[in-house]
C-alpha cells in the first residue's frame, strides 16, 4: 500500500480496511474503533504501538467497541458530514501511516529516554485504563508533564519530538534534536 493512497480515502468502509492493514490485521477495524482513533490521537497511537501484540490490540479494540463519534454525541442524529470525514481521514490516516511505518533506532530511543528520565517534566502516569492496557507490565509508564505523552512510547516515534527547548543548548530540544 502506498502512503499516497491513504490521503485519497473517501469512504468509511475503505478507511476501515486500510486502517486494519496499517495495524497488521487481516480484517477491517470496526467503525467504532476507527472513529475513536479519529477523535483521540492517543488512542490511535496506542493501537499503532500494539501492532506486535494481538492481546493488547484486542483489548484496545474491545475498549472502544461501542464508541460513538464526538460529532454524533453532540448532534445526536448525524455523525461526521462527508466533508468532515474526508478531511479528517485524509489528515489522520496520512499521519498514522507515517507513524505506523516509522520508528527510531534503539540508540536514538535509548538517548531520548535517558533525557526524559533526568528531566523535571517527568511524572507518574495518571491512573487511566488506556495507559495500563497499552504498555507492557514492566515498561516505564511515566508521562511528560508538558505534552501528556507516555515517554516510553513517544520516544519510539520518528514523528514525535520533545516539546521543550534545552535552555543550555539553544536551538535544540531536551532530546538534543
Ligand atoms: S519529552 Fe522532553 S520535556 Fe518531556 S519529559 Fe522528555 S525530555 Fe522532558
Amino acid at each position: 500500500m502506498e502512503l499516497n493512497e491513504l490521503k485519497e480515502l473517501t469512504d468509511i468502509n475503505e478507511a476501515c480496511i486500510r486502517f486494519g492493514e496499517i495495524l497488521g490485521l487481516s480484517k477491517p477495524v470496526p467503525d467504532s474503533v476507527l472513529y475513536a482513533a479519529l477523535d483521540d490521537d492517543d488512542y490511535a497511537r496506542n493501537l499503532l504501538l500494539s501492532r506486535r501484540s494481538s492481546e493488547l490490540m484486542n483489548m484496545l479494540m474491545a475498549q472502544q467497541a461501542n464508541y460513538i463519534p464526538k460529532a454524533q454525541q453532540k448532534a445526536k442524529q448525524s455523525g461526521y458530514s462527508n466533508l468532515e470525514l474526508i478531511e479528517k481521514l485524509g489528515k489522520s490516516m496520512w499521519k498514522w501511516g507515517l507513524v505506523g511505518f516509522s520508528t527510531v533506532t534503539e540508540d536514538i530511543y535509548d538517548k531520548r529516554l535517558a533525557a526524559c528520565r533526568s528531566c523535571d517534566q517527568l511524572e507518574e502516569a495518571p491512573d487511566q485504563l488506556v495507559y495500563n492496557f497499552s504498555l507492557k507490565k514492566n515498561e516505564d509508564k511515566r508521562t511528560c508533564k508538558s505534552c501528556g505523552c507516555v515517554v516510553a512510547r513517544k520516544a519510539r516515534l520518528t514523528t514525535d519530538t520533545c516539546p521543550l527547548e534545552d535552555t543550555g543548548n539553544p536551538g535544540f530540544n531536551r532530546w538534543g534534536e
